[in-house]
């Protein structure tokens, strides 16, 4: 009896605290704008965010739209540089940065990051006719591959850290991911490392080139935070949580991302 007791007490503690972090954001003097979520974001990366008739969609859009709407919040999305999202958090004029961000801990001394809401890949594009054949290949005595990425993600600071700074090869840094699929196109570099997703929306409009099937590394997205709002974060988290155990989450990914 005791046990089913403090097995009650333990489901009520748990209800009433995930009913506390989903109340409405009642003090407008949280939020960056007051009656809005705005999220920081760089819409050049799709299927997460990218530009359709002049709007921002995808799945991050549609992620904080369902968070705005749980929160009672109307959804602003501000488009900037992927390397600005960070700064836009910590100065308080973003409440929080969507943009397909992978989780590390040298961002995580920057900002607090929400639950995961996905798995991304680290992949390498080339050219079809490529002589690299596998990610092995990039890390070859004497290789000397020039490979593009985007600036400040992920696969540039992999890349810079592995490759470049140990003398294997050089980083290329463009400030938009089709821009280093450009010039890979065009002979620039040698490849590119990307995420997945983005990967494959871009060799599909450019002919020519093919993704790898070794990955470089595999990692989990999730929003960025600020440090210093906690009554913020606790409301925001809570409500993608939910969105996460109630399956809507998924949803949203499977209509962009439909299973191969
Ligand atoms: N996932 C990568 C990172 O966080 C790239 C994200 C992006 O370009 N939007 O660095």
């Amino acid at each position: 009896m005791k046990k089913i007791i403090a097995a009650a007490m333990a489901l009520a503690m748990v209800l009433a605290l995930a009913a506390c972090g989903q109340k409405p954001v009642e003090s407008d003097s949280f939020t960056a704008n007051p009656g809005k979520l705005t999220m920081a974001t760089n819409a050049a990366f799709p299927p997460y965010e990218y530009l359709e008739g002049g709007e921002i969609v995808g799945i991050d859009a549609e992620i904080a739209g369902a968070i705005a709407e749980k929160l009672g919040l109307e959804l602003q999305i501000d488009d900037m540089e992927f390397d600005s999202i960070i700064e836009a958090v910590k100065g308080g004029k973003a409440d929080i940065g969507l943009a397909g961000m992978t989780v590390t801990d040298e961002r995580k001394e920057a900002v607090d990051f929400t639950a995961t809401y996905a798995t991304g890949v680290q992949v390498v594009i080339v050219t079809e006719d490529s002589a690299i054949t596998s990610v092995d290949d990039l890390f070859v005595e004497g290789a000397n591959t020039t490979i593009g990425v985007q600036r400040n993600t992920t696969g540039d600071l992999y890349c810079t850290w592995d490759i470049q700074d140990e003398g294997l090869g050089t980083v290329e840094r463009y400030s938009k991911g089709a821009d280093a699929v450009q010039a890979l196109k065009t002979g620039k570099v040698d490849c590119v490392v990307i995420d997945n997703e983005p990967a494959k929306a871009f060799v599909s409009a450019i002919e020519g080139l093919k993704i790898l099937d070794t990955e470089y590394a595999i990692e989990d997205y999730a929003g960025a935070m600020n440090k210093n709002n906690p009554e913020l974060y606790d409301s925001v988290n809570a409500a993608l949580q939910s969105l996460i155990t109630d399956g809507t989450v998924q949803k949203i990914i499977d209509k962009y991302i439909p299973a191969e």
